[in-house]
């Protein structure tokens, strides 16, 4: 799946930077139990594949969360009859099954099905009748028979029938207006992490692995989409069956069914498989870039995996409700329409890159995850970590000009900022019941994971690393397999000990800190320890404290004027390393592919930047800047002394650093008090207009996508945070031009130019933003529209927008992340909170619980001491929980804004006299 990360992918578009997962600003899901050394996590995690657990289903020994293993399916074959109207649907299954040993019970999962029948025949013999009794805490439905089954293949044939909801999960409700405004209905299907259950009774385990055998009844006008091709369409009692071929044998939560008023492209073959986008009428047009990059991408990982393509076509669909980013069913991946459909020409490049990048992921999961699946959800980052790393690698390899391991800077980052909680968890950690798997489609599993993978693959070489996945992926095809399998086959061929390596990076919470200093002797020391923002980490973490990791450390010493690169393995808490006497400057996580911070003492800094920062890549000035950021907010270095250095950026040109120094301006624009925030405004336009001055509005031929992005970030950051006043002129001038012409202005300073006018806007424009909102013509434009409806600052304004976000005129995959977007305006922030508390029974019931996670992460705006405290009662009084350690990170990164305005407040306030 991909997580619905608006953020990481467009990064710095000045009005969702609140909700971008950069540094401190995102707070992210996470879970329970975080604290478990490696070997336990192993005992733990490495459950019986085989009948040995569970062996029977006498009261008292059933584990909760999973189900026995006497009985095994190996094919569905399965028959749905949705009514769109009524929101309801029909099914009936047979289900082909082992028994392994004599047993008159059956249990398999279901929730929220009404089931009417069930029974099941052998060999020989007559049918015989099941006695149903369902158990909703455990989602749940037990089979009883009169006398023992006994081992043997049989048949269990169930009927049932259910409701298309409106939680897009399960079997669900999409609606969309066609451009008369008549209101259609669709249904789609979301059953990651474990929502199969909700559309038909099931082994929904991912080890449970079986041949899926689709039937479809629709109306005759829809269309009907499942994992594999249509093996016959034919027509009966008014109505189109469709009958898909068997799929492979695989998950349950790769399962997928698109019923509605659908459109494909033409097919585009890649190999032997057929490639198609889908879209509701009238999107076609937006498909092409989305197919150039799946049928790119799917090619890449072809080559790359050495295996060929697993399914027997591959569609693509655009959802207009979806709750996350996308979902790798094999076969028919689902996604938001923004991550799908894009108009080439009048894009961002931030919005395409986002296109790219989530195609490219989905198609990666379908051999990483479709074909090789973990074994339980203990080992979700398997998937995800390997489909954020796959993504990479084929966008950078379709575009290298993009450079997109340098943006990855940012996911970097992201991930630091969780991990650098007391209330992080580690990647991988024991997962029990359902709701915790949940939790864990995080910046921890998806970004920490894709980066420890980065810092292995340089570490082992990139061939090597492709050879062990390779044969990860051989031996494992159409099964299931645990990260130290994939250990097993990266050891087998790097010849290295690989998992006593990666298991610090995997099974312990947080990273490292390295600080480098310079000892009496002249030499280098270089010690490690965990890093987190808070002191004293908190007395729920059980780890053996100090903890250390093993550390592939690259670094370049420059000495005579020649520079030299070294490689060392840092496994003690301390090394000390000789220096050249002539020894000039240090930098430590050269190329910056390291998951961890440095923290240099000042002179090695100084002699670092003295020798020019122009001398590192840009990899390495996001990291310098980024760790100094951190450290900072930690109180390791005088807040003073970061805003000193980040007049060395002035000159920068790299978007990813600059994403770093702007996002340290917001965090200062949270915590400030409205008396000192001119100063702060003046500060940001000396830092920042420079470059705003030199880039100008316009790009200049042979501009990189990157220099591009960068002039509209810092126009808005200019416009926004700088609040400069010339800026917020050209803008509306430049709006009007583009009003009339949208090619009169770089699609990149768009997104910009909407978001400084909303900054400043009154009600007339409100109205019309929101009437471009309702008549946008691409889902990019949509979105831009809506999100600027947060971002005005007149509290009534505001409070209609927070009044439309449970109205139900606002789709509830968007509408938590337009909450959040108002508590990060720091005009309206109080407002929406109050709006929060007011009507959170209402929010809760209305949104996907990701959506509403990911609300609260808009929280950690509330920054004065008494509004965390508010806060903490609120949610304290509740007895909220948002899932695995969501709410606890949230709450810490609350606690570290405030913590940073009490410390730092003083010394900010003396240090912007100088710019009152
Ligand atoms: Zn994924």
């Amino acid at each position: 799946m991909r997580a619905k990360t608006i953020s990481r992918r467009q990064t710095l578009q000045a009005f969702t930077k609140h909700v971008r997962l950069l540094l401190l600003t995102i707070p992210v899901t996470s879970c329970v139990n975080s604290c478990l050394h490696s070997s336990f996590v192993q005992a733990a995690t490495e459950r019986p594949k085989g009948e040995d657990m569970n062996q029977d289903s006498a009261p008292g020994t059933l584990d909760p969360y999973r189900l026995p293993r006497h009985v095994v399916p190996l094919r569905y074959d399965l028959r749905l009859e949705p009514d769109l109207t009524a929101a309801r649907f029909a099914g009936e299954e047979t289900i082909t099954l082992t028994v392994l040993h004599p047993t008159s019970e059956i249990v398999l999962n279901a929730i929220e099905l009404d089931i009417t029948s069930a029974q099941i025949t052998g060999e020989s013999g007559p049918a015989r009748q099941a006695t149903i009794a369902l158990d909703a805490s455990l989602q749940r439905c037990h089979l009883t028979f009169a006398t023992p089954l006994s081992p043997g293949v049989w048949r269990l044939t169930m009927t049932f029938c259910g409701t298309l909801n409106d939680k897009l999960r399960g079997f669900y409700r999409s609606t969309y207006k066609d451009e008369r405004g008549t209101i259609h209905n669709m249904a789609a299907t979301q059953f990651e992490a474990t929502d199969a259950r909700r559309a038909f009774p099931c082994w929904d385990e991912p080890d449970f692995k079986a041949v899926f055998a689709t039937t479809l009844v629709i109306d005759p006008a829809l269309t009907a989409v499942s994992n594999s091709t249509i093996a016959s369409e034919t027509h009966a009692g008014g109505k189109k069956v469709v009958r898909f071929a068997d799929t492979m044998k695989m998950s349950t939560y790769l399962v997928a069914f698109i019923v509605g008023r659908i459109e494909p492209t033409e097919p585009v073959m890649i190999g032997k498989t057929p490639l198609r986008l889908w879209s509701v009428p009238g999107k076609g047009h937006l498909a092409r870039f989305g197919q150039d990059i799946a049928a790119a991408s799917l090619s890449f990982f072809e080559r790359y995996y050495g295996i060929p393509y697993p399914g027997d076509k591959l569609d693509l669909l655009a959802i207009p409700d979806f709750a996350s980013g996308a979902m790798e069913n094999l076969g028919a991946i689902t996604y938001r329409e923004t991550a799908l459909l894009v108009d080439r020409q009048s894009a961002t490049h931030g919005e395409l890159e986002r296109v790219a990048d989530v195609v490219a992921h989905e198609n990666a999961h379908m051999w990483f995850g479709d074909l090789v699946t973990m074994s339980w959800w203990n080992g979700l980052w398997l998937n995800e970590a390997f489909a954020t790393f796959m993504e990479m690698l084929a966008v950078d390899a379709w575009k290298p000009e993009w450079k997109r391991w340098d943006s990855f800077g940012i996911s970097r980052a992201a991930a630091f900022s969780v991990d650098g909680l007391r209330s992080t968890r580690p990647i991988e950690y024991p997962v029990q019941a359902p709701k915790d798997a949940d939790a864990m489609f995080d910046v921890l599993t998806y970004e920490k994971g894709a980066s420890v993978l980065r810092m292995l693959e340089q570490h082992i070489g990139p061939t090597v690393f492709r050879d062990g996945v390779r044969d990860y992926l051989r031996v494992h095809a159409y099964g299931n397999a645990d990260t130290n399998d994939l250990w097993i086959s990266l050891g087998k061929i790097a010849k290295q000990p690989v998992p006593e390596l990666m298991d610090g990076w995997i099974f312990q919470p947080g990273y490292p800190l390295i600080t480098a200093e310079i000892n009496q002797s002249g030499r280098l020391v270089l010690s490690q320890q965990r890093f987190t923002y808070l002191p004293n980490p908190s007395p729920i973490t059980h780890h053996p404290s100090p903890v250390t990791w093993q550390i592939p450390l690259q670094m370049r010493v420059t000495a005579g004027g020649k520079t030299n690169t070294s490689r060392i393995l840092l496994t003690e808490k301390d090394t000390t390393v000789p220096l050249p006497h002539d020894w000039e400057s240090v930098l430590i996580n050269e190329g910056g592919h390291g998951f961890y911070r440095v923290r240099y003492a000042p002179d090695l800094l100084d002699r670092l930047l003295n020798a020019g920062i122009d001398r590192l890549v840009a990899t390495e000035r996001f990291n310098v800047i980024n760790d100094a950021w951190a450290t900072t907010v930690a109180g390791l270095m005088p807040l003073t002394d970061y805003l000193d250095l980040t007049a060395r950026f002035t000159a920068e040109r790299d978007k990813n650093v600059w994403a770093v120094l702007l996002d340290s301006f917001s965090f200062l624009n949270r915590i400030i008090t409205v008396e000192d925030r001119p100063a702060l405004e003046a500060f940001i336009r000396g830092r920042v207009g420079p470059s705003v001055t030199e880039l100008g509005w316009v790009p200049r031929s042979g501009e990189s996508e990157g220099t591009k992005q960068l002039r509209g970030e810092l126009i808005g950051a200019q416009g926004k945070l700088g609040n400069d006043s010339a800026i917020q002129d050209r803008a509306a001038e430049l709006y009007r031009a583009y009003r009339n012409d949208a090619t009169a202005v770089d699609p990149n300073v768009v997104p910009s130019i909407v978001a400084i006018l909303a900054h400043t806007g009154d009600a007339t424009r409100y109205d019309k933003f929101n009437e471009r909102f309702r008549t946008a013509t691409t889902p990019q434009e949509e979105r831009r529209y809506l999100f600027s409806l947060a971002a005005f600052q007149p509290k009534a304004l505001l409070e209609r927008t927070l009044a439309r976000t449970i109205s139900g005129e606002i789709r509830t995959q968007d509408a938590p992340f337009l909450v959040s977007a108002i508590l990060g305006n720091v005009y309206g922030r109080e407002l929406a909170w109050t709006f929060v508390k007011t009507n959170w029974e209402k929010m809760d019931q209305l949104f996907p619980k990701q959506g509403l996670r990911r609300m609260c992460g808009g929280i950690v705006s509330l920054a004065t001491p008494e509004l965390e405290r508010d806060v903490r009662d609120f949610f304290t009084t509740r007895k909220i929980d948002l899932g695995g350690k969501t709410l606890d990170q949230i709450l810490e990164q609350l606690q570290i804004a405030v913590t940073v305005r009490e410390r730092d407040s003083r010394a900010l306030r003396m240090y912007l006299d100088r710019y009152r």
